[in-house]
């Protein structure tokens, strides 16, 4: 029997062919590979597709937080509280501007950015937030939005994991200041290659922006700043118009394997993520938690079934951030759900079969 792959993006890639060969063949005749008129159409839809009034193509979603923080003016002296319980990168940017990563647990059933940490966690240097909308489930950004305005303080959403989500009827990316997104191949919406975005509805900080991923430009030539070369690619701009279409249906899709996964799973050794109130999901990961994940992984893995893990080391508990301080036991439920993880397969291309064989094998496994 073949293997259930964890994820198979050639699946994707087959069933467009032809829609990407042309967009990409239409760039190539324009040669615009760098920013340019296919950048500035994809920049348009996204902005749109999130309902928000400006989108900022960039070179990845490192880039993207990177540059939020760089033009919501955050630096040196400053602090940042982000969650542990996420993917390293979302406490790059942080780093990058010169001001200091303030990690906090996630919530023990949501495993999402607990807002009461970060209530504690504020002080005076505190200049930012950064809510993650791990796995694709929204973190409860409207306690986040209301203690950034009691402290005065700007709300980053990291939405790489979450194109099209929704936190009650609003698209993330758009409730705080600033919303990260990324377009990493494997993400919910993917380019061939590295790119990223930012969409604000702040005309200040997308003009920003702009001049920080372009050399500090505000017209060629004249640098008003230390910028980067963090231009959105043009054939990256291009394939993301083309995928951006199908992303709803994907989405959909994920979410209708997932709904088959939590019917299905029956089993007292696998517990599921809490998924708050209110919210719509754009599915990125599937992850459950398990006692003796050693064993389940060699379980499924027997069975055919391919498994990953989201995220096996907490970002506190990082060598890159040893200088900071922090020693097991700070973030119990971070390091709970790390210990813990095992992310299943999805992806919308799964077939039925696929789903079925994923939920018999969760079920035969016995602790
Ligand atoms: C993927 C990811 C990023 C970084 O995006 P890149 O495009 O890979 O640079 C940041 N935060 C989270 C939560 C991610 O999953």
């Amino acid at each position: 029997m073949d293997r259930v792959p964890f994820f198979d993006l050639k699946r994707q890639h087959v069933d467009l062919r032809n829609e990407l060969a042309l967009a990409i063949e239409a760039v190539m005749q324009k040669s615009a590979f760098s920013g340019g008129e296919f950048v500035d159409v994809f920049e348009k839809e996204f902005a749109a597709y999130c309902g928000a009034n400006y989108a900022r193509g960039v070179g990845s979603g490192t880039a993207a937080l990177h540059l939020a923080l760089l033009a919501l003016g955050v630096g040196p002296g400053d602090e940042v509280i982000v969650p542990s319980h996420t993917f390293i990168a979302s406490a790059w940017g942080i780093s990058y501007v010169g001001a200091k990563p303030v990690f906090v647990d996630c919530t023990p059933l949501t495993w999402e950015i607990d807002p009461t940490a970060v209530e504690a966690a504020v002080t005076e240097k505190t200049r930012a937030i950064i809510g993650v909308h791990l796995y694709g489930v929204p973190c409860d950004v409207r306690a986040l939005q209301k203690i950034a305005e009691e402290h005065d303080l700007f709300l980053v959403e990291d939405c790489a994991q979450a194109h099209g989500a929704l936190y009650r009827d609003t698209k993330v990316g758009t409730i705080g200041d600033i919303g990260c997104f990324s377009f990493y191949p494997s993400k919910n919406l993917g380019a061939v290659g590295e790119a990223g975005a930012v969409v604000t509805s702040d005309a200040n900080v997308a003009e920003k922006v702009k001049m920080f991923r372009s050399h500090g430009e505000k017209e060629k030539y004249v640098h008003e700043m230390v910028g980067y070369n963090e231009r959105l690619d043009g054939i990256q701009a291009a394939v993301l118009s083309v995928k951006l279409k199908h992303l709803d249906t994907w989405n959909t899709r994920k979410a209708e394997i997932v709904n088959k996964y939590r019917d299905g799973i029956r089993n007292p050794a696998v517990a599921l993520q809490t998924i708050p109130e209110g919210v719509t999901p754009a599915y990125h990961l599937f992850v459950i938690t398990t006692e003796n994940r050693k064993a389940f992984v060699e379980h499924m893995r027997s069975l055919g079934i391919d498994t990953s893990m989201h995220y096996p080391t907490p970002c506190h508990l990082q060598k890159a951030y040893v200088s900071l301080g922090y020693t097991r036991g700070d973030f119990p439920h971070t390091e709970y759900v790390a210990d813990h993880c095992v992310s299943l397969p999805l992806f919308p291309e799964m077939t039925e079969d696929e789903i079925g064989r994923v939920i018999e094998a969760v079920n035969l496994y016995a602790r």
